[in-house]
């Protein structure tokens, strides 16, 4: 940094503000999968912005529609006039749902999508009971802080509506860690069937989960997990929202939409992050009878701005054009076979689907979260410059999410920066 920008963060926005690095990067400009820093230091970008540069930087595609719109003068009126890309975007994700009679409402944010979606259930279902998983994240409204289940992020002390937490989410550190993936199923649908009776008076508004969690450390749940566990809640009149904001567009390599793995047509749907590349946009895709449901009127003032939506469509073309979900299963399972190919004590666990993997750290040797080693491999990976993430319920986990675009040989430059810093990091623990 050429000044003292990290003082000047710290004196003027809020203490919670999280910034990775002990010398947090600020990044002036990205071609591609790199970035490069204030400090003239350029990255392999293994987290895309948290998953948000879904297919990597300066691409040309969205540039031409970003500034085809700006020459119109509309950068934004209101969305109390038609727009035309508003409604034919719209009607692409509508279609791309597999949600029958499916209706959109667009958002800036994934937390918006998802407060939106709570509003919509709750209302739908005349109920403010919600069920979660456990280790969630969800966003940082005042509804979603509310049903998110990692504590680090959640303060549902506050929270707006009735929230019970069910197991689904984190597995490597439940109860059920050892389980067959049949038996950790069953013992799942026990649990939903148990906080129902027990914790709710059974006219729950909806279940909320992600496919993978992000956040919560890329953990992974059996495929058909959600099947079972919908079919608990159909019994019950009770919706299901997947929260795809991390996991849709083909991310997951295998499936369009993280929950197709589950062979599950959810009752809505929100996305977020990738959609956009970097520009702000979320919404919630649902059944019609429950998107029209809110009996007021309303809007939103930047939720189907022109700006994104034609962006957003440049991204999706970009994305079916290049075979990109394709991409992701290659890429994934070249990351995912490198990485558990290592044999060291710091790793616990090599989890995830297409590119988005989660690495558990222990303690060598043990099941103990390390913290240390975790924070140790951002500045290892980091000083070889890769950028990566880190997650999970302790923050003990990697996470690794590169741009869907990511080439075979930026594969290989990440895992052997990783396998290295890896070991970097065990011999600095021991
Ligand atoms: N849901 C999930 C699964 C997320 O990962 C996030 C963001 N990390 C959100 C919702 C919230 O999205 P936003 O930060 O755009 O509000």
């Amino acid at each position: 940094m050429t000044d003292d920008l990290l003082a000047r963060h710290q004196a003027v926005l809020p203490s919670w503000m999280s910034l990775l690095y002990e010398e947090p990067l600020e990044i002036v400009h990205a071609q591609d999968r790199r970035i490069t820093d204030s400090n003239g230091r350029t990255y392999l970008d293994f987290f895309a912005g948290v998953l948000t540069n879904s297919i990597g930087y300066d691409v040309a595609e969205i540039g031409d529609a970003v500034r085809k719109q700006l020459d119109t003068g509309v950068l934004h009126t209101s969305t109390l006039y038609l727009i035309r890309s508003q409604v034919e975007l719209a009607e692409r994700i509508a279609k791309l749902s597999g949600i029958p009679d499916a209706k959109v409402f667009f958002t800036s944010t994934g937390s918006e999508a998802n407060d939106t979606a709570l509003m919509l259930a709750t209302q739908y279902r005349r109920s403010n009971q919600v069920l979660a998983l456990r280790n969630s994240y969800h966003g940082r409204s005042f509804g979603t802080v509310a049903i998110t289940g990692n504590r680090g992020w959640s303060a549902s002390a506050l929270s707006p509506v009735k929230v019970n937490y069910v197991h689904g989410g984190y597995r490597y550190r439940s109860p059920f860690r050892d389980l067959s993936d049949s038996a950790y199923i069953d013992a799942c649908v026990a649990d939903l069937v148990d906080v129902l009776q027990i914790a709710t008076s059974g006219d729950v508004a909806c279940l909320i989960a992600e496919p993978i969690q992000g956040v919560g450390g890329f953990s992974l749940p059996p495929d058909g997990l959600f099947k079972a566990m919908k079919e608990v809640l159909d019994a019950y009149g009770i919706l299901f929202v997947s929260d795809e904001v991390q996991t849709g567009w083909g991310r997951t390599g295998e499936h369009f939409w993280g929950i197709q793995a589950h062979d599950v047509v959810p009752d809505m749907m929100t996305f977020a992050k990738g959609l956009g590349n970097g520009l702000a946009i979320g919404g919630v895709v649902g059944r019609a009878a429950v998107l029209d449901c809110f009996q007021a009127q309303s809007f939103s003032t930047f939720g189907g701005n022109p700006v994104s939506m034609v962006g957003a469509t440049a991204v999706l073309d970009y994305i079916s054009d290049h075979d990109l979900q394709a991409n992701c299963t290659a890429r994934g399972n070249q990351l995912l076979s490198g990485l558990r190919a290592v044999a060291n004590p710091v790793v616990g666990e090599v989890r995830g689907k297409g590119l988005m993997i989660g690495v558990e750290l222990v303690e060598p040797g043990t099941t103990t979260p390390s913290v240390r080693a975790a924070a140790r491999m951002l500045e290892e990976t980091r000083n070889r410059g890769l950028l990566i993430g880190k997650g999970g319920l302790h923050g003990n986990v990697l996470r690794i999410g590169p741009p869907m675009t990511l080439t075979e040989a930026e594969a290989q430059e990440g895992l052997d920066i990783l396998v290295d810093a890896l070991a970097a990091t065990h011999a600095a623990l021991t």
